[in-house]
């Protein structure tokens, strides 16, 4: 039976504009058989979310998106099948959200002197207790007329080097990886493609992951072309990672991003849910 995964998703908890309920029926309708939930350093949707599971023809996996410093840049490491009980992993998001509140602060400081008000507690106030991430500030901007889309938001104020932006000190690569298996689950380099490295760092980005323990990149994300996909499929088996694939959906106006509407994973590359670890996880009716 041919599956429909997609290993990379986001909810109310940090980013995403869904609900962790809604986003798992919106899966549901969409033919998503395997739903990872990715939220930015947190498990607060996973509950919701399983709950949801339970009453659909979907299977979620629970999972998290940590942010991780790696040579003055930001990585993204999914961690997919986690105990949402360890404590480690627990105990290392916490220090992360941390690090999301002082920036918000600093953020918001940064965009007051650009003529923002009140953008703290704006910022606060669409996230709702979740956590603040830069699409909020985004959102504000647009919100506020200060930037025609988002994408415009990130171009003008939130990118790195812009007026706006914060550099974090997030955790290492390596302890992103060991919290994820000390929670038992998988570690997958998310979106190798879109840290606009040349070919050498990325190979470099590659063997430090897999150095460091990692077990898996996402090679079919949301939006890949054909060409990305090959190049990251070759970055898979040189560098003997597993091959996972996630849309990394946010919200329904990025159309052309779409719940389990992800390119197939090639068949050189071995699937990430090959792995016990992951496998265990899926009732087996569906495998
Ligand atoms: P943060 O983890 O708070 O730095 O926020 C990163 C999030 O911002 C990413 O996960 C994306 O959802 C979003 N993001 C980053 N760059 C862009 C961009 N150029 N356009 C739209 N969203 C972006
Ligand atoms: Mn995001
Ligand atoms: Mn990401
Ligand atoms: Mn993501």
């Amino acid at each position: 039976m041919n599956l429909t995964f997609d290993l990379h998703s986001h909810s109310t908890a940090s980013d995403g504009a869904f609900a962790p309920a809604r986003l798992v029926q919106e899966a549901a309708s969409a033919g998503v058989d395997v739903l990872a939930l990715t939220d930015h350093d947190s498990l607060a949707g996973l509950q919701e979310a399983s709950e949801a599971a339970r009453h659909l023809d979907i299977q979620l996996i629970n999972g998290v998106e940590i942010s991780a410093g790696w040579q003055k840049r930001t990585l993204h490491i999914v961690g997919l099948a986690v105990d949402t009980d360890c404590s480690t992993l627990q105990n290392g998001l916490q220090q992360l959200q941390t690090v999301r509140r002082e920036r918000a602060q600093r953020i918001a400081r940064k965009l007051e002197k650009i003529g923002l008000d009140d953008a703290l507690a704006r910022a606060e106030s669409l996230a709702r207790g979740a956590q603040i991430t830069r699409t909020h500030f985004a959102r504000l901007l647009v919100d506020a007329g200060l930037c025609s889309d988002m994408k415009q938001a990130f171009k003008r104020y939130l990118a790195a080097g812009k007026p706006a932006y914060i550099s974090s000190e997030w955790t290492s690569l390596e302890s992103a990886i060991n919290w994820i298996h000390a929670a038992g689950g998988l570690a997958v380099l998310a979106h190798p493609m879109l840290y606009n490295m040349s070919a050498a760092w990325r190979s470099r980005m590659f063997s430090a992951f897999k150095n460091g323990g990692g077990d898996a990149m996402e090679v079919c994300c949301g939006g890949s072309t054909p060409e990305q996909i090959q190049l990251s499929a070759r970055d898979a088996q040189q560098h003997q990672l597993l091959g996972s694939v996630g849309s990394d959906f946010h919200h329904p106006e990025q159309r052309w991003i779409r719940l389990g509407k992800i390119p197939p994973l090639p068949s050189k590359v071995t699937p990430v849910w090959s792995d016990n670890r992951l496998a265990a996880r899926l009732n087996s009716a569906i495998l």
